[in-house]
This record gives C-alpha cells, structure tokens and sequence, in this order.
C-alpha cells in the first residue's frame, strides 16, 4: 500500500482524459490558491494521455485521430489556454460551406442554417435540397402554436412537428447524427438540445427563437466558429500534463474497483497495488464508473445509456486527387441514401496549416447508428468502402497515398429521453455512499469537450469542499 501522510488529503483522478485531465489541473490551482495540504494521483490506464484526443504529426501533415476542433462559445477552453500560457495557439477554421449527399448528389446547406435547422428564408427557398411542398410545410413552424416542450420527447418527433418530414430527413438528421452519432429519433430533446425547447417555448417558434438567440450571439462576444490549436488539441494535452507538477501521474495502470475501508476510500489497481485517498473524481466512461462499484452495485443506471462506436478515416491524397468541382470543406450524409459514410471534412480546407499544399485530407466517418458493424471490419476493408463512397460524391481516381483509421468503440454516450433522470439517480446513489466521489465527463451532462472541461472543473470544486469543507465556487 502506497503511504498517506497524516495531514495531506489525497484526491485521486481515475481517467486521463480532457475531463480528467482538466480535474486534476483545477484540483491543484484550487489547492495552490486555498493553501490546501493536498495529494493528487491521476491514474490512466493506456500508456498516454488524452483519451479520445489524439493527433498524429507525420510528414508535415497534422492529423486529429478523434476530435479535431470545439465550438467555444462560453469561452471554456479560451480560458483553460490562457492559464496555460498557450491562447496565442488557437485558431480558427478557414470559413467554408457545409454540403448535404443525398440521391447521389452534393448540395450546399442553405446558409444561415443551424445544424440544419433553416433559419434564414432567401437561401432555403432558393435551395434544392428539399421540395417546394416541404418548405411551405417547414414554414409553418413560424405559423404554429408552441409545442409542449415540458414533456420530454424525441427530439425528431419534436422538429418533425415543427418542420415536417422532408426537412428533418434531408437536411436536420443528417447534420445531428454527424455531431451526435445518435438516431434522432432516439436522442432526447432536452438533454441533447435543450436550446431548441427553449427558444420554441420563448419565441413561439423555433427558427423565430433561434433568429433572435442567434444575433445576440453575432452581436455579443461569444465565439461561434469552429476553433482549434495550431500544432493540434493534443498539444493542450502535453500543456496540461507539464502543469501538474504537483500531481503523480501513473500510465498504463488500471483502477479495477473502488471500496471503503474505515474512512478511507481504497482504490484497487491491475497491478495488485492500492492506493488509500480521502476523494476522487471518476473521469472514465459511464459503464467504466459502474464496473468500479460493481460489488455495491452502485450506478446501475447508468448501463441504460447506450454507447455508439465509430470510426474515423483519414485518407491522405495528392492534391490533384479530387475531380469534381466542389467548393465545400465538408458534408454529411442522409440515412437515406446508399452511403456507407456518415459525413467527411476536407482538412485541406478547414485546416490548411495542417496539410501541406500539394496534399488533400478527407476525414470520413462511419458507423451510423444501426450498421455499427462496419468498425468491426479491417483496415483494408474499411478504407475499401470509404474510398468507394468518395470515388462516387468526389470523383477521386487515385489510391490515397496513406490511411488512418481510427476505431472508438462504446465512444459515443446517447443522450436519450430519460438520461438526466439516470444520471441524477446515480450521483445521488453514489453521493450517500460516497460523499466525496464525484463523476464527470461526457457520459453525463455534454459531450463536447468544452462540456468535458466544465465537468471537470465542478468535479475538483466540490470535491475539494467536500474534504476540505471550503466554500463552492461554481
Ligand atoms: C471520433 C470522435 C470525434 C469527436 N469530435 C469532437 C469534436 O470535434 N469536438 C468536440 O467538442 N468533441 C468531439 N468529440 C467528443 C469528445 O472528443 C469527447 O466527448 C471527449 O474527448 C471525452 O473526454 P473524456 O475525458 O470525458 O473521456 P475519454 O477521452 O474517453 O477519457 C477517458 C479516459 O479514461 C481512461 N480509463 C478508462 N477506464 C479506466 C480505468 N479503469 N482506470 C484508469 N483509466 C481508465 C481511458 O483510457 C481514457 O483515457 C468527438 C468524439 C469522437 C469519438
């Protein structure tokens, strides 16, 4: 057993992911600030930090394995990377239309649209994309009473209410299921877009709701592009790592369970170590955290979150290798079309300090939800589809000169009507029997990473005033 000094309070941070990694660096400024005698253990059970982020740096291309930008309205990561010295990294993605395949074909996403939610009327009467029948049926959302949004409800049930059929399939689901690898008809309304109930509620209608929350957001001070650092998101997780110098830091060693012994609470490792601590922050998956409570039998609600897997492929081409005349940096695909991919971003466009000019990027995705068991498949197979589906949309005839694939398995928690519920019933369990364990990350209340590290940062404060007794600054 690892010692623990008399006076010194150990927080241990299982998960070395953006949640976890962002706990531990708040847990040691909030110790630093409040002079507080502490301990802090993260412990990652792969041999790296990061988690689902990791960027690949190879022949001058820079190439984001998992998550690649953040939407940082609330200026969350802003300020994370300005405590680190590093806000002069970030920059944003080159402006640039988003398409939508469908029958075969690429057509831009009308402008002014929000996660394909038509918001502005010239560009979606002139656009193709959806019938004359449907857009005089998607108007009628500035005509119709407001929905009852108390209830929570699917959130396609709810936009199929409002917009019809046609705009939801064509345009909206393509566009939620690029960002939440869900079906929108599983996906809660309240828990994945709890904006959307509002606005509808506020404004009597969802495009009037999101006009008017929208310019407030041009007006105002908040961020809404896409953004990112220039040497990629990893380098804010080597940023974090050099900051915890107050921390122990073990890889490659896994928690296998959590239990209590006298006022202790007792962290067993793979490696037959334990390790005592006074409190700890759970920044694993959701089915991970119930594993570690597994003999109490604590958080068993939360194995009713379901998890996606996807993988990401990134197929590196001559420049020359794209044939048709396309002026997008991106699209995403309908269910309802005969493509394998879910969506593809043209990292040679977003991002072209990250790929050097005679090289082209597409980033495609796949494991839409219901033929999962495409990830399953090899790396040859995989990129044989993709190629396949790009060879149609894109009119590529060259072999890329190299593939990334890249699987997250169980990656992707679905926010599905009920989840709030299932996520309080946990915390609570969890709260009476430990009330100075706390869980976070984006099994629980958002899964962007601006989410994560919010989460990450209530997770120190309250364990810390938990322990320590010290005021909550939340
Ligand atoms: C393909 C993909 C693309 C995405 N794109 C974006 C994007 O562009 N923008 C955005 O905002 N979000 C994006 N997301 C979502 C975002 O990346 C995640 O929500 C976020 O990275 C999750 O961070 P986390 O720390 O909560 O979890 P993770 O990154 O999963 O970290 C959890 C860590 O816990 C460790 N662990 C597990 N079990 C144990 C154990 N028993 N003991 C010790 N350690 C353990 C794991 O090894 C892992 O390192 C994307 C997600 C995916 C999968």
């Amino acid at each position: 057993m690892i010692d623990v000094t008399e006076q010194k309070r150990r927080v241990a941070v299982i998960g070395g992911g953006i949640t976890g990694l962002t706990a531990a660096f708040y847990l040691q400024q909030q110790a630093k600030d409040q002079k507080l005698p502490l301990e802090i253990v993260l412990i990652e059970a792969t041999h790296r930090l990061g988690g689902k982020i990791q960027t690949l740096r190879k022949d001058n291309l820079i190439i984001e394995r998992g998550p690649d930008s953040f939407l940082d309205q609330e200026r969350v990561i802003e300020e994370l990377a300005k405590q680190l010295g590093m806000e002069d990294q970030i920059i944003s993605k080159v402006p640039g239309k988003t398409y939508v395949a469908i029958n075969k074909q690429l057509s831009p996403i009308p402008d002014g649209s929000i996660l394909g939610i038509p918001t502005e009327i010239i560009p979606f009467a002139k656009s193709d994309i959806i019938s004359w029948s449907g857009k005089v049926r998607a108007a009628c959302d500035l005509l119709l009473p407001p929905s009852n949004v108390k209830e929570d409800q699917s959130l396609g049930g709810f936009l199929r209410k409002r917009f019809g059929e046609e705009v939801v399939e064509n345009l909206i689901e393509p566009v939620v299921s690029g960002v939440y690898s869900g079906d929108i008809d599983q996906l809660s309304l309240h828990e994945t877009l709890p904006n959307l109930a509002e606005a509808c509620l506020k404004h009597r209608s969802v495009i009037r709701g999101i006009q008017k929350e929208n310019s407030q957001l041009k007006e105002g001070t908040l961020e809404s592009t896409s953004r990112t650092f220039k040497h990629g998101l990893e380098s804010l997780i080597f940023a974090l790592e050099k900051s915890l110098e107050m921390a122990v830091i073990y890889k490659g060693v896994r928690v296998e369970s959590i239990s209590k012994v006298q006022d202790k609470i007792i962290l067993l490792l793979n490696n037959q170590n334990s390790i005592p601590v006074d409190g700890v922050i759970v920044a694993t998956p959701h089915h991970v955290a119930t594993k570690l409570f597994r003999h109490e039998g604590l958080l068993k609600s939360l194995l009713d979150i379901p998890v996606k897997t996807v993988a990401a492929v990134s197929m590196i081409f001559s420049d020359s290798a794209i044939k048709k005349k396309f002026d997008g940096d991106g699209f995403v695909v309908s269910r309802n079309s005969d493509y394998s991919i879910t969506a593809c971003s043209l990292t040679h466009r977003k991002w072209p300090h990250a790929i050097p000019e005679d090289c082209a990027v597409l980033k495609s995705y796949v494991g839409r939800s219901g033929d999962e068991s495409i990830v399953e498949l090899s790396d040859n197979e995989i990129e044989k589809v993709v190629l396949q589906d790009l060879q149609g949309m894109l009119k590529i005839d060259e072999k890329p000169i190299n593939t990334i694939v890249s699987r997250f398995k169980d990656s992707m928690p679905q926010y599905t009507i009920g989840h709030w519920k299932r996520v309080e019933q946990a915390k609570k369990e969890l709260h009476a029997a430990y009330p100075t364990i706390r869980l976070a990350g984006n099994s629980y209340e958002g899964i962007s990473l601006n989410d994560c590290i919010v989460q990450g940062e209530k997770a120190a404060t309250e364990v810390l005033a938990s322990i320590f007794q010290t005021e909550l600054y939340l």
